[in-house]
């Protein structure tokens, strides 16, 4: 129950081992082209975007998109309420942009009239955002927050990565300039491509900007997948396969009854943990469809705990940094069923009340 990689489909892991083929052939080109268009079409957009594929985690697109997009001269505003807000302003660090960073403490909603505050104040050609900040659940409001950054003349760098295909995104109608996204939380595929997805016009200004790193220039990555049709450097080939099945299972469910889907097991796990005497830590307003933060009960360990569930057949999640002891993280992205939150529940309320330890590894021994 990790926010990916995710429970895949079968037919996605069987989608690794059937193909073998060379990057350079047209076959490949063809596939690469496939994936990029579903990309697109599982955030809004249509021709008038185009996705480039990474061969990386999700930090790999991210650090792509910041050193690539940013101008020298230009300025990042970060809106952080989280582990991953802080994250982007660490990427911009190291690569010596000048940044700010709006911060509103972890687990508060982002006040979209400071951050349009701070756009009044400065000279800010470039604001990122988190869309789901996972390290609480934390989904943050992209189309009021887009709207403000359009009106201040900026970019909008936007980490999608946990949120698409998992909850309602249209780059097209909110105006995202950058998207990016993974293969492995709600798209259910396999970890090792991340993307990012822009409009032909913010691509096409990336011309003039100085590369700052070789393998992560997005102007190169463009120029060679989407222009050139063949990549610049050798993909996880087998891995954009999956990534084919997976986007094309994707929206065959679609990305609106997918959302449900996993909002529908959140509730059902939510109601459960309350029912068990549990603390989630946001508001209602503020979840994603996705994840559910739980503070850490007394008179069990996090270490003590994930132990048990595991034994059970369950992996549950630390929280992060400043909530590593005082929270873990459950997560309903992925094939998980309406029985396995069930069984979960019941094997958590028996762990909790110490009762049947090792029982399962026992089981299946
Ligand atoms: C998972 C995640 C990332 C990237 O993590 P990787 O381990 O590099 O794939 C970035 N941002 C958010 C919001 C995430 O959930």
């Amino acid at each position: 129950m990790n926010p990916g990689p995710v429970v895949a489909d079968p037919r996605v892991r069987q989608a690794l081992a059937d193909v073998e083929l060379c990057h350079r052939e047209p076959e490949f080109a063809g596939m690469s082209q496939r994936v990029r268009g579903m990309i697109a079409e599982v955030a809004g957009a249509g021709t008038s975007h185009a996705a480039v594929l990474l061969t990386t985690s999700g930090t790999g697109a991210l650090e792509a998109v910041l050193s690539s997009v940013v101008p020298p001269g230009g300025k990042l505003l970060v809106v952080a309420n989280g582990y991953y807000g802080e994250r982007l302003a660490e990427i911009a660090r190291v690569h010596a942009l000048d940044v700010e960073v709006v911060d509103f403490g972890w687990t508060s909603p982002v006040d979209v009239e400071r951050v349009a505050a701070a756009l009044r104040a400065g000279d800010v050609t470039h604001v990122g955002l988190v869309h789901h900040e996972t390290s609480t659940g934390m989904l943050n409001p992209v189309t009021e927050l887009a709207r403000v950054v359009r009106e201040a003349g900026a970019s909008l760098v936007l980490d999608a990565i946990s949120s698409i295909g998992g909850e309602p995104l249209d780059v097209v109608a909110d105006g995202v300039d950058w998207c990016v996204g993974t293969a492995n939380k709600c798209i259910e595929g396999i970890p090792g491509i991340s993307f990012v997805l822009a409009p032909h016009e913010r691509w096409h200004g990336l011309a003039g900007n100085p590369p700052r790193t070789v393998y992560l220039d997005l102007h190169r990555h463009y120029q060679t997948q989407v222009v050139d049709g063949s990549p610049a450097f050798t993909p996880a080939v087998q891995v954009v396969h999956a990534l084919e099945r997976a986007l094309e299972l994707l929206l065959e469910e679609t990305v609106t009854r997918r959302s449900a889907r996993y909002r529908s097991s959140s509730e059902t796990l939510r109601s459960g943990l309350e029912e068990l005497g549990l603390d989630l830590l946001l508001a209602p307003a503020d979840r994603s469809s996705t994840l559910t933060a739980i503070g850490q009960p007394d008179g069990i360990d996090y270490a003590t705990l994930h132990a048990r569930m595991k034994a059970e057949g369950f992996v549950i999640y630390a929280g992060q940094r400043e909530l590593s002891d005082r929270a873990f993280r459950l997560a309903t992205m992925g094939q998980l069923t309406v029985d396995d939150i069930a069984r979960f529940l019941t094997e958590l309320r028996l762990a909790l009340a110490g009762e049947r330890i090792g029982r399962g590894s026992e089981q299946r021994a």
